[in-house]
């Protein structure tokens, strides 16, 4: 067996697919001479350009030039990658990837019979609700909540009566408690884990049930929702709620609005906001930011207006800006939750919806409207007070961020943008614990001319050193220095500095003398890496800024290679300082 991404694998699953069939699920194909013609599911337009020739397995779009086979199409209408294409064509198939182990067997079939429970439950639940009396109490509540039959049906609502009833419906079927039970469907004695509840599934981006959530339908209820365990088939930091049925929309739409309850979203769906999706049972992780990203680059935080939903929305947004997704932050007036707001805006809720989206501010300039708050800018106490709960705004997000950012928070407030960016960490060396810069008479001293004194009386550092750093990192004037100093203790180690110092410019050799004759106070071999990882992160810093200084200039010019390039040296350089920084 082939496996799981060889090139027998994709050949082997490329000859048991037809592209055709899998093209016909999303485009609507008419046939013309050898050819199939549709409308492209790429690109917007009003005449069919897009083609599969059959014969060859390959499809071509005149529009917009997109093209490939059957692994190319999967991954762009699934937004997934090559991997990705190959496990859903494969499944499809019924190609075995690769050779599984008895445990890893064992592991895909729990996890396949789980999923088969899940859906067996979520058609139990729904039937239920529409069609039993025992359905009753979940109709009552969704008459409440002005949620319709249809948009209940799309997103396959439910009813748990009391009692046992789903156990029974599985003994009818011959199935088996011990599976329910494993999915969390069952307790131990039978009883219906959702009794008398209205049932939500949770279901993947493709639209397969996962886990419920289950909403109480007595006021009484102490617990209003509770949920499926997490399971081989649901971590729930990784679904993202409604995707399946808001990912179309929220690609024609450009954004995505992530709201805080499952009910929200329903509601918003009943109200035409389709493209509506939650985080499900946690703060936005991580993986849920790159899931919507496959989507999207742009999130609509609709979060309660409460000091928890602030909270949520700021620590939102800078995970977002993170992984490189744009953020807006929408507020509903009057303190209500979204979906108070909808159903109050009734017939109307669409129109006032995109007031909302219309005026909402970025992440970023939320929060700072927060920070700046009642703001006088004639208080100097005040003044200070302010600009340090907006540097430390600014400092949560990108680097790449934080020039643009300051502009923006000094036109909001007055207040100077030096005093908004953290102060570059440079040259004058500041008074530390490790006796850094104590000794700064006359002339500052700088990090990379410590480096050099110490180097002087403790030439083994270069060891620790000479692989970290290069020569050009160091401030210019202390470069020739350096390297001379380096070739001297490459040529006759620790103690050629005394025997060739002879040779070196008068000036150096000034400055050798005098460290030798009053060392700094700390000379150890770990100062002098620390010393190197911050001149290096100075260096990138400024390599920073003057990236950022080209990439507007690019971006004025519509330079789109330009831009393209800048941005991906601008991320690899975050990256970089990131782990510098980290690792300190
Ligand atoms: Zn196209």
């Amino acid at each position: 067996m082939p496996s799981p991404a060889s090139d027998d694998a994709f050949a082997e699953v490329k000859a048991k697919v037809d592209l055709v069939k899998v093209v016909s699920e999303h485009v609507r194909l008419a046939k013309r001479n050898r050819d199939l013609w549709g409308l492209c599911p790429f690109h917007q337009e009003d005449s069919p350009s897009f083609k599969v020739d059959p014969q060859r397995q390959s499809w071509y779009c005149f529009g917009c030039e997109r093209h490939g086979d059957v692994f190319t199409f999967v991954e762009l209408i699934e937004k997934t990658d090559k991997r990705g294409a190959l496990q859903l064509l494969a499944e499809r198939a019924g190609v075995e990837l690769q050779k599984l182990s008895p445990e890893q067997r064992e592991r895909s079939d729990a996890r396949r019979r789980l999923l088969l429970m899940l859906k067996l439950a979520a058609q139990y639940y729904e039937y239920v609700l529409w069609s039993s009396p025992a359905g009753e109490p979940g109709r009552r509540l969704l008459v409440q909540r002005q949620v319709g039959e249809e948009t209940a049906r799309r997103f396959q609502l439910g009813y748990a009566p009391a009692g046992r009833g789903f156990a029974e419906y599985l003994r009818a079927k011959k199935r088996s408690l011990a599976d329910a039970q494993a999915a969390g469907l069952l307790r131990r004695d039978g009883a219906d884990f959702f009794a008398e509840r209205l049932v939500i599934p949770i279901r993947d981006e493709r639209g397969q049930t996962l886990a419920f959530t289950a909403r109480a339908v007595r006021q009484e209820e102490l617990r209003k929702y509770i949920n499926s365990p997490e399971t081989p088939a649901y971590v729930k930091g990784r679904v993202i709620f409604a995707l399946d049925l808001a990912r179309e929309e929220i690609t024609r739409r450009g954004h995505a609005v992530l709201m805080e309850g499952q009910f929200d979203v329903i509601t918003a769906h009943h109200f035409g906001v389709t493209n509506a999706v939650a985080s499900s049972g946690t703060a936005l992780t991580e993986d849920q930011v790159r899931l919507l990203k496959r989507f999207t680059d742009e999130l609509l935080l609709v979060f309660d207006a409460d000091r928890a939903g602030r909270s949520a929305a700021r620590k939102a947004a800078v995970l977002a800006a993170a992984n490189g997704m744009r953020t807006r932050v929408a507020s509903v007036p009057d303190g209500l939750d979204p979906d108070e707001f909808l159903r109050g805006a009734g017939p109307d809720a669409a129109a006032r919806w995109d007031e909302l989206v219309a005026r909402a501010p970025s992440g970023f300039e939320a929060g700072l409207a927060e920070d700046a708050a009642q703001f006088n800018p004639s208080n100097p106490n005040q003044m200070e007070m302010v600009a340090t709960r907006i540097r430390e705004w600014i400092g949560q997000f990108p680097p790449s961020l934080h020039e643009g950012y300051a502009e923006v928070a000094e036109r909001r407030t007055g207040i100077s943008r030096h005093l908004l960016l953290k102060a570059p960490p440079q040259s004058p060396v500041k008074v530390g614990t490790n006796g850094l810069g104590a000794r700064t008479q006359g002339k500052k001293t700088t990090v990379s001319r410590y480096l050099l004194q110490l180097l002087a009386v403790n030439p083994i550092a270069f060891e620790r050193i000479r692989t970290k750093i290069t020569p050009d990192e160091l401030d210019e004037e202390d470069r020739g220095m350096y390297v001379r100093m380096l070739e001297t203790y490459e040529r006759a180690g620790a103690s050629g500095l005394e025997s060739e110092l002879g040779d070196y410019p008068a000036e150096e050799q000034d400055l050798i003398r005098r460290a030798w004759a009053a060392p700094p106070p700390n000379v150890d071999d770990r100062l002098a890496e620390e010393l190197a990882a911050r001149i290096r992160l100075d260096r990138m810093k400024v390599r920073q800024s003057g990236i950022i200084r080209e990439l507007s200039e690019a971006e004025r010019g519509r330079e789109a290679e330009r831009v393209a390039r800048l941005e991906a040296e601008a991320g690899e350089l975050a990256r970089a300082i990131n782990d510098l920084e980290r690792s300190r």
